[in-house]
Formats: structure tokens, sequence, C-alpha cells
């Protein structure tokens, strides 16, 4: 059994106590132990970019020690270094992660991108005709759903100025991180509490997009233990099939006013056709796109309509 509590030797340069925590955290078995440790390094240190590397033949700062001790000791643990640094970018945006919210993945810029590809094809103006007969141009109101830290809705709240975004999520631990994000990137999004599309019962929405939680419940227990020992388990559990809040949104679609024109989904490895046959099921979208992500892994369902 290897060590478990990390305690660096005295009197090294920056460079040797990164060698001596990349070798902890190899026998620690972690994804990734060299660039844990270098970003570990770089957040306690406060160092970024050149100034990282210019610092690595200096002595390591004598009161660092215990934060750097703790951070090591941490992502030995399995912890994810973002919970760790409380920080991950996303769509160029920092955003603060804590263990009550998924951290953002970079595949979902993706679904930010398509969703605003999407709008603009059907909102040219980037808002809607007024529902009143001769009214002004109204703006197009969006709703995302299962928030989590918050990445999707601040991020088309910066994009798309112009929108009115709401986010709802059954945590209010989630909703808390998400409302410190949307306020220190300076985007206005509304947050409500509640399960899926419900906080929105009776109102118009023109747009949803979600990335709910989608692992088949029985699947958990194999993922990588950053993932399974630390993110929250109410963003990842999606039921039996994993499927299970698709069809809740699906089902919750007649609290609305009316359908939105526009809605995207988030979805894992194998889900694409299910969550297809979802939305036409649906019959509200006259187009079903299926959108790859990098890896090739169909990633993305949206559903247009092109009835006004
Ligand atoms: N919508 C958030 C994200 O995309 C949270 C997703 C989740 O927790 N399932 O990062």
């Amino acid at each position: 059994m290897h060590e478990t509590t990390f305690v660096m030797k005295p009197k090294q340069t920056i460079r040797e106590a990164f060698i001596e925590a990349s070798s902890f955290l190899t026998e620690c078995a972690v994804t990734e132990p060299q660039r844990s440790a270098q970003l570990l390094l770089a957040h306690v240190l406060g160092l970024e970019g050149a100034a990282y590397y210019m610092a690595l033949p200096d002595p390591f700062p004598e009161e660092r020690k215990s934060l750097w001790e703790q951070a090591i000791t941490r992502r030995g643990a399995g912890e994810p270094v973002q919970y760790i640094t409380r920080e991950q970018e996303f769509y160029g945006i920092p955003f603060e992660v804590t263990p009550a919210v998924l951290i953002p993945r970079p595949e979902t810029e993706l679904l930010v991108e398509a969703m605003l590809m999407q709008a603009k094809r059907l909102w040219p103006e980037g808002a809607a005709p007024s529902r009143s007969e001769g009214g002004a141009l109204r703006p197009l109101e969006c709703a995302d759903i299962g928030t989590g830290s918050g990445a999707i809705a601040v991020t088309l709240a910066l994009q798309a100025p112009r929108w009115h975004v709401r986010a709802s999520d059954i945590s209010d631990g989630a909703l808390q991180v998400a409302a410190r994000n949307a306020a220190a990137n300076g985007a206005q999004v509304a947050f409500l509490e509640g399960n899926l599309l419900e906080p929105f019962a009776g109102e118009w929405l023109d747009i949803i997009v979600s990335n709910p939680p989608y692992i088949p419940a029985a699947d958990i227990a194999g993922l990588q233990r950053e993932v399974r020992d630390h993110e929250p388990r109410t963003a990842l559990d999606g039921g039996t099939d994993g499927l299970g809040p698709y069809r809740i949104m699906m089902e919750q679609l007649p609290l609305l006013k009316a359908p939105p024109r526009l809605i995207g989904f988030e979805l894992g490895q194998g889900q694409a056709q299910d969550v297809a046959e979802l939305l036409r099921a649906a019959g509200h979208w006259d187009e079903i796109i299926i959108v790859p992500d990098l890896a090739g892994i169909e990633r993305h369902v949206l559903g247009v309509s092109n009835r006004l």
C-alpha cells in the first residue's frame, strides 16, 4: 500500500517539488499525474504561463508548503483538479466549480454553438415577432434545464445579449454556484429551483437547451473514480436506461404555453437515436438534427420547428 498523505521533502526547488508530486500521483494511479501536478503547482504558486516555467529553478516557497501538500493529497485521493482549484474554463469564460456541480465538459461548448447557429437561422434579427398583433420584436425566451455550474446559460447570455435567459436546477447548491458564475461574468440569468421544466409551468419558451444527467444508473459504478466518487450523483444518474430526464421533459412539455421552436440536448454515446425518436414522437419539431462531437460520437440532438 502506498502513502496516501503527501508530505514534501524540505529545501527543494519548484522543479524538484513538481517531480516529487508527479511520482506521488503516479503511485496513486490518478489520471494524468504530471498534468495534475503542473496545474496544481501553478494554482498554489499563483503563476501562469511563462512565469510558471521561469520560476522552476527557484526554491519552493516555504509559506505555500501546506497548501501544496493538501492539494496533492486531495488529488492523490482521486479528487478532480478542478474541484481543488475551484475553476474550469468553458467557452473561454472562467467558471467556479464545487462538488455541488458537474465540471463543464468541452463537448458541451459545441451544444452552445449549435444552439446559437440554429437560433440565427430561425430568428435572424436575434429577437422574435411579438405574439400580439402588430407588436414590436420581443426578446427570445431561452431556458437551460439542469444548469449545474450555469455554463450553458451564462455562455448563451453573454453570446446572445438580446435573449432573455433563465435556468433551472433541482439542486439549490448548484444554483448558488451558477448564480455566482453569472454575477462574476456579468451575465443576466434568472435561476429557478425545480425539477427540469417544472419551474417554467405556464410560461412561454422559444428555446430549450439541456445537458441533463444521462448515465444509466447501473453504469455509474464503472465510471472513472474522479467522476464516480466526486461529481454529484444527481448530475450523472439518468435512471435505468439513462433516458429518464429526456422522457420527463417530453412529458412536461404540455406545462408550457407552447412547445419551444428550438430544443437541444446533450446525450451519451449510443443514445442519439433513442433521444431523436423521443423528439419525433412528441411531434412538434419538423427537423431533427444529430450533431457529432470532435471524437465523432453523436453527442447532441436538436429539434427545430419551422412553424411560427
Ligand atoms: N448543464 C451543466 C453542464 O453542461 C450541468 C450538466 C449536468 O450536471 N448534467 O455542465
